[in-house]
């Protein structure tokens, strides 16, 4: 996503915050400057790690209780590949109809789009006599480096 569109997802994010009355604490920004900063699809854990590497003082307690606002607001997507955490992604506002492959073992996330896989649900949702709304494709892998080197490079 190009740091202009970052920017104003941001924006929108605070916009709602302020809409439910709910403060912008510098805590919470420092949540929207590490979720809309980067392309990297994530977990709870680990976007705490790195708000706390913008922000020492930002808590677990605000992560999780941050998390449902952002789904909430529509501009990040939650998902769940059947793990006890879920993943986050952050490009969901811009990119609504891309697809992901997870890696089994190290948990890498790839994105996707794909035309015929569009054109197939189209085709399908019309043959059944629905309107499409949203979808999303999950698939389940292993990444190449387990394939060429036994294990992966992110969990090493
Ligand atoms: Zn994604
Ligand atoms: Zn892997």
């Amino acid at each position: 996503m190009s740091v202009a569109s970052k920017t104003s997802t941001k924006k929108r994010f605070l916009q709602f915050l302020a809409h439910k009355k709910l403060r912008i604490t510098s805590q919470r920004q420092a949540i929207a400057d590490t979720v809309f900063d980067t392309d990297e699809h994530f977990t709870a854990e680990q976007l705490l790690e790195w708000s706390r590497g913008r922000d020492k003082s930002v808590s677990r307690a605000t992560v999780y209780r941050t998390l449902p606002l952002l789904t909430e607001s529509g501009l990040v997507r939650e998902m769940d590949f059947g793990k006890d955490y879920k993943f986050y992604d952050p490009n969901y506002a811009e990119h609504p109809n891309h697809n992901h492959l997870i890696c089994q073992d190290c948990e890498k996330i790839v994105e996707f789009e794909s035309e015929k896989i569009e054109r197939i649900e189209n085709e399908i949702t019309h043959k059944l006599g629905f309107s499409l709304k949203s979808q999303r494709l999950q698939i389940t892998g292993t990444c190449e480096e387990l394939k060429k080197l036994g294990a992966c490079k992110k969990k090493c």
